[in-house]
């Protein structure tokens, strides 16, 4: 007997198995010894076995390692992938960002944007906010000329949003949605929201959400999000939090980890079960990770994803973490960490298969437009010219970004874990994809030697584990 790992344990499955249903490719299996036996994964079937020690003696390694390579053709699997897509496409909202101003009150050591000279942080002017506002109206009427009952989205983003100076604009934007029945969210640092609680709270019923990113708790937190003018922001923004909760308006906290706040996650999971945000359905602890997707900070303290989810997992067996809690940041090691049921609410609504993030996946047409109307589509590039999509004056597309999957270069479609992977990130790719590459591989290993190992002893029967 073959053992299939899903759903959090692993079962009995008779050979062949799912995967030579309708057979006929052989793709390249990861495999690895493990408690006696071989774990194998078929990353295209998106299939994960244990075979014990007793199978392989039988059968041989070679034998089973073919059998479980089999699959249909990847026509056959691309095709499924884009029924998929349409199917959830169909059911999605359309959402569309917007960034009224670069400018921001806080200055974050490893921000990407504020140390950058060239940017132009002034607030988008009436000239570009009409144009933009033309523009979103008039795919709003595209979208409900399809389907009326589509929900839209507007997301505002920076730069930082609620500051001061961008407030008439603010308000000429929700005067917008409001007007067109349009939700709204916000990514914000939190520190101005009570300068905008005028606008937000007579607003509530049609905010989706409003995104706050925190590093810690208290001084740690100040000491990392600087405001300009030197003053402490966390005890502000938690004011901020609970004005907005107790108006019924949802809102995410975001934590973002690396190896120097790492130790902060215990201490805010601490601090939000007392400030009762663990049990409210109106909050969601998101929990991201410091990257360098570009490669250009240089900064020592980043985790990668495999290692970073071992460390989580290591606090939540010590103190079970909040049901609202949702990881973000999984990537290649999301299947896998679904199938051992530890994704922690991971939401990857807009990644279709064999696509490494959104960005990359025909599934969510979202794009940023900026104050100077310049269109970007990955959150990491917004600002940086060298990854704009093009303009909404002269048109723009996302058909290059999507481009970037695991049928798009050979060493990927012939790789152990193409199917998991799909390239990885598109910028790191660009970059340098030989290291993009090598990170990816050196993850995957310590995910299956630290993550995946550990959960898979507990679920063997005690003679093969
Ligand atoms: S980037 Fe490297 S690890 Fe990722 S799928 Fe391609 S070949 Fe595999
Ligand atoms: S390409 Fe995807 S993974 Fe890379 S930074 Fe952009 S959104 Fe993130």
């Amino acid at each position: 007997m073959l053992k299939l790992m899903e759903d959090g344990a692993v079962q009995e499955c008779r050979r062949p198995g799912p995967a030579q249903a309708g057979g006929g490719t052989a793709y390249p299996v990861y495999h690895r010894d493990l408690h006696g036996g071989m774990l194998a994964a078929n990353s295209f079937m998106d299939e994960v076995w244990f075979v014990e020690g007793g199978e392989l003696l039988a059968h041989g390694r070679d034998a089973i390692l073919s059998r479980l390579a089999q699959g249909p053709a990847p026509e056959a699997l691309i095709r499924e992938a884009a029924l998929r897509t349409q199917r959830l496409k169909e059911a999605a909202p359309y959402e569309l960002a917007f960034c009224p101003t670069y400018s921001c009150n806080l200055r974050c050591a490893y921000c990407y944007q504020q140390f950058d000279p060239t940017l132009d942080k002034r607030v988008v002017s009436d000239e570009n906010l009409s144009k933009f506002l033309a523009y979103a109206g008039g795919m709003i009427d595209k979208v409900r000329a399809a389907r009326p009952e589509r929900p839209v989205v507007l997301q505002f983003f920076g730069g930082e949003p609620f500051t001061r100076p961008a407030k008439p604009v603010i308000k000429k934007l929700f005067e917008f949605c409001r007007e067109r029945k349009v939700h709204v969210a916000v990514t914000t640092n939190g520190v101005g929201v009570d300068d905008f609680f005028d606008i937000l709270l007579p607003y509530h019923g049609y905010i989706a959400k409003v995104g706050v990113t925190l590093d810690g708790v208290g001084e740690f937190h100040d000491s990392r999000r600087k405001s300009r003018d030197g003053r402490d922001t966390f005890d502000g923004i938690v004011r901020n939090i609970n004005v907005l909760l107790r108006a019924g308006i949802r809102v995410m906290t975001s934590l973002t980890l690396d190896k120097s706040n790492l130790g902060q996650a215990e201490r805010f999971f601490a601090f939000a079960e007392a400030q009762g945000w663990s049990d409210n359905p109106l909050v969601e602890l998101s929990v991201a990770r410091v990257d360098d997707r570009k490669y250009e900070t240089g900064y020592d303290a980043i985790m990668s994803e495999a290692r970073l989810f071992k460390e989580l997992l290591d606090l939540n067996s010590r103190k079970p973490f909040p049901a609202n809690i949702r990881f973000a940041f999984l990537k290649t090691s999301l299947p896998l960490a679904a199938r051992l049921r530890s994704a922690f609410n991971q939401n990857e609504a807009g990644r279709d298969k064999f696509r490494y993030c959104w960005s990359c996946s025909g599934l969510d047409s979202m794009v940023y437009v900026d104050s100077g109307l310049d269109v970007y589509r990955c959150t990491y590039t917004v600002g940086d010219k060298r990854f704009r999509i093009g303009t909404l004056a002269g048109g723009f597309s996302t058909e290059e970004w999507e481009k970037h999957w695991t049928w798009g270069r050979r060493e990927c479609r012939e790789c152990p874990i193409g199917g998991y992977c799909s390239g990885g990130c598109r910028l790191s790719a660009q970059k340098d994809f030989e290291r993009n590459c090598r990170e990816e591989k050196a993850n995957f290993e310590y995910l299956i030697e630290h993550v995946v190992a550990p959960k898979l002893a507990g679920m063997l029967p005690a003679k093969a584990a």
